[in-house]
């Protein structure tokens, strides 16, 4: 087996024996992205020399018998993350030079853990998208099928796990942009409850319904990475000072006594494929050979849940964005002398379309007269959408749906069509307007050999439920460990 293509913990146990060292594990994985990255496209920055210097200060920590299960573990992140003297562009040209001067929260545990950061990786402009079409940087491509795309808006941390260019990734995820590109890559990728994970340092996107997450090779990584980035961080106002559990240690429990919700309304859904649907029935059928029973349940504000999110996400977005003045940083157009034309030429060259739709319709959905027919009214929705799943708790441990309605699709096929885009997050939007976690894990291939995810949702903290109930269908089946040709 090539270093490159091992687990986490796999990793970490040859790590510990002392028969691989990090350094070996990072040239290795830098050597894979060196020789497959330029057709799939999943880096926008790889941060070769402080990788090597990173796992040369693991080795020594090993070397003392100082380890956690991510000392001398390559790993990347989305670039939306802030990485002290590391380009973190947001995937847009307005930030294409911004070095931020400090770590993101989360860079701060992982680097304290020992792991070693890899580079950077690409997404949609400012998170807002499907496919990673929207990145004002590059294209990423679907390393199941060059043509495809590899899901959004953290299409290329999904990629550079499923093409073994780092052993795991962080991403973000607002309305699914964690779980769909691991769906859409055969990765595991979860979504943690919001204020689980610190967002200090995140660039923000919509501020009520953004979190940071792991994409993993297995479940057992999944597991661990989202324990080590997870906790009370009183520079976030949002995260919540609670306990996290030992997750790894939850995995083994079996399913028995678990009850699995099936929301009635989910199999009518816009577009759902009849390949995914088989493949989600044909996991449901698995996880009740593992001892899980299954309830039918009720989410009847399912069909509010595209509409609500695209007027939330907008407003927040236009909020968030409005610091972009080619004032304190990133992009400015220099030509323009007076202020106001300053602002406007610097905004309209540094955003991309879809940045500029969002931000135009979230300003139009909070100005003055409009903000109640909008978004008070879009909240109140969002309060009767977590009703219903407070409600379906009250009689299911997890509730399991698709990921998304179809296989990855052709790069180009969706591009000039946003509201067929925006329709294709339908059962992943519902759970970051509920703040509840979320997790995909592979279930499945269609016929034309593309990976089709799990969607797993729980109750608010309960991510042990969820890794638990997707390590024990992982563990029963094999789509995990199939690779792609690249
Ligand atoms: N696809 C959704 C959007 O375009 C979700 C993106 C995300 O989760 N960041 O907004």
């Amino acid at each position: 087996m090539k270093l490159y293509e091992l687990t986490i913990h796999e990793a970490h146990d040859l790590l510990k024996r002392k028969e691989i060292s990090s350094k070996e594990l990072t040239g290795a994985v830098l050597d894979r992205i060196e020789a497959v990255d330029s057709k799939v496209g999943a880096y926008i920055t790889v941060s070769r020399e402080s990788a090597i210097e990173q796992a040369e200060m693991a080795d020594r920590e090993i070397s003392e018998g100082k380890m956690s299960a991510l000392t001398g573990i390559p790993i990347a992140v989305k670039d939306l993350i802030c990485t002290q003297g590391i380009r973190t562009t947001c995937g847009s040209r307005i930030l294409e030079n911004f070095i931020p001067p400090y770590d993101a929260t989360v860079i701060t545990r992982l680097k304290k853990a020992g792991a070693v950061i890899v580079g950077k990786l690409n997404m949609d402009e400012f998170a807002m998208g499907s496919s990673t079409e929207n990145s004002g940087i590059k294209l990423t491509h679907n390393p199941w099928d060059l043509v495809r795309i590899p899901g959004g808006s953290s299409g290329g941390s999904a990629a550079a796990v499923a093409a073994d260019m780092c052993l795991g990734a962080l991403g973000s995820d607002t309305g699914g942009s964690i779980r769909q590109p691991a769906s859409h890559c055969g990765v595991v990728g979860m979504k943690p409850t919001y204020g689980r994970v610190s967002r200090f340092g995140l660039v923000a996107f919509a501020s009520s319904l953004d979190q940071i997450g792991p994409l993993t090779k297995d479940v057992t990584d999944c597991a661990i990475l989202a324990g080590s980035i997870s906790g009370y961080d009183p520079s976030d106002s949002t995260s919540v000072p609670k306990d996290v559990p030992e997750y790894t240690s939850y995995l083994s429990e079996g399913l028995k006594g678990l009850k699995v919700g099936i929301p009635k309304e989910y199999d009518a859904a816009h577009g759902l494929d009849p390949e995914v649907s088989l493949a989600v029935k044909n996991a449901v059928k698995v996880m009740e050979k593992l001892g899980a029973s299954c309830v039918e349940i009720s989410l009847p504000h399912t069909e509010y849940a595209v509409p609500v999110y695209y007027v939330i996400a907008p407003s927040e977005a236009s909020s968030n964005l409005a610091r972009y003045d080619g004032v304190k940083y990133g992009f400015r157009d220099k030509e323009k002398k007076s202020l106001m034309d300053m602002y406007r030429s610097t905004r309209s060259k540094g955003f991309g379309a879809e940045v500029k739709r969002r931000i135009i319709i979230g300003t139009y959905c909070l100005s003055s007269g409009y903000y109640d027919a909008y978004y008070k009214k879009a909240s109140q929705v969002r309060t009767l959408i977590m009703r219903d799943f407070n409600k379906a708790f009250d009689i299911c441990d997890v509730i399991v749906s698709p990921v998304a309605p179809t296989p990855a699709f052709k790069i180009g096929e969706k591009s000039d069509d946003p509201l067929t885009m925006y329709l294709s997050d339908i059962f992943t939007l519902s759970a970051n307007l509920a703040g509840i976690p979320g997790i995909s894990v592979p279930c499945g291939f269609s016929k034309g050999g593309l990976p089709v995810g799990l969607q797993i949702m729980g109750k608010h903290f309960s991510e042990e439920v969820l890794l638990k109930a997707a390590y024990n269908f992982e563990q029963a089946t094999d789509f995990h460990k199939r690779k792609p040709e690249i």
